[in-house]
């Protein structure tokens, strides 16, 4: 085949820029890009700066990465930069008919009956078969509230499945997910879809919270032409009680944990005792591509106890 064959594919870490990075966040990242040097792929960031955005947040977070030694190999990505790339997506899902308008707010949603076996939160088809004349009427409703339609992809609402790296088969319903939200901001399944397909991310590393999303992108890229990418779905970092960690557990954030005296040799010591991986101690991210081996990677959690602050 041609020479295209011989460009790399690619891995990303694309945190939200809502705040600082806990262990387990940086765990992930440094993972991805672990995996990005183990297999020969570009390692490219994302920001996902479209909800839930703390100023600042975007470059402490790569501030952060670069002081454990990692860089990425492009300019990062920016969400909110890329409107029009979400909007012309979703013009070509519309035109192949994949398209409706969702004028349910989120307790419409919880109070409708939902099919028997459908999850729990599962969209319950409510708006999937109105009339024009329905449309038109509910359309006015939400105007004189000041709001829009939210616009939802028409599935076939099935169950699809993925095949993890680390999780095997991965099942999932695939509902009629949102595109673009009532207040008029793209979803987060769309937009990773769409930049993970620009950016050739041929394999998706992330934490296991996510897994279940993948049947849903899968069959997404598949609708919008787009390369399924491989998946690895690492196990999170929790705190003691079972939970994601939060800012009430103490030192979680690496600025935190850099303030109580860690250093960063100190966090990939973290690294490789967390994942189970003996040998060496590791002090830097180099130690860490060299020492993780996916093929016996545990699929459970870590949980973590932060050292005392004083
Ligand atoms: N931005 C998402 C998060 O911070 C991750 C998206 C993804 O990796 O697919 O949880």
């Amino acid at each position: 085949m041609s020479g295209i064959d011989s460009v790399p594919g690619a891995g990303r870490f694309a945190p939200s820029p809502s705040g600082d990075l806990h262990i387990g966040n940086l765990r992930s990242g440094l993972l991805a890009y672990v995996r990005a040097r183990q297999t020969g792929r570009r390692f490219l960031w994302r920001i996902e700066d479209l909800d839930r955005v703390r100023a600042g947040s975007a470059q402490s977070q790569l501030d952060v990465f670069a002081e454990l030694g990692v860089t990425a190999d492009e300019e990062p990505l920016i969400q909110s930069q890329r409107h029009a790339v979400y909007a012309a997506a979703i013009a070509e899902l519309d035109a192949a008919g994949r398209v409706f308008e969702c004028y349910c707010s989120r307790k419409d949603i919880a109070q409708a009956p939902s099919a028997p076996h459908a999850p729990p939160g599962a969209y319950p088809g409510t708006c999937r078969h109105l009339g024009d004349g329905e449309r038109e009427e509910q359309r006015e409703r939400l105007a004189r509230d000041g709001r829009q339609p939210a616009l939802r992809l028409r599935a076939d609402n099935r169950e699809h499945h993925v095949d993890d790296v680390l999780l095997g088969r991965v099942d999932a319903l695939v509902d009629d997910l949102v595109l673009r939200r009532g207040d008029g901001v793209f979803a987060y399944n769309l937009t990773v879809v769409v930049d993970d397909g620009a950016s050739g991310v041929d394999e998706v590393l992330r934490g296991d919270d996510l897994a279940a999303s993948a049947p849903r992108q899968a069959y997404l890229a598949r609708l919008l032409g787009l390369a399924e990418p491989a998946w690895v779905h690492v196990p999170l970092v929790l705190n003691a009680g079972g939970q994601r960690l939060a800012k009430r557990d103490g030192a979680v954030t690496y600025q935190q944990l850099r303030s109580v005296g860690w250093s960063v040799a100190d966090v990939f010591a973290w690294m490789q005792q967390s994942l189970g991986f003996g040998g060496l101690r590791w002090t830097t991210v180099d130690d860490m591509v060299s020492g993780v081996e996916f093929a016996h990677m545990s699929t459970t959690p870590t949980v973590f106890v932060p050292p005392s602050e004083s």
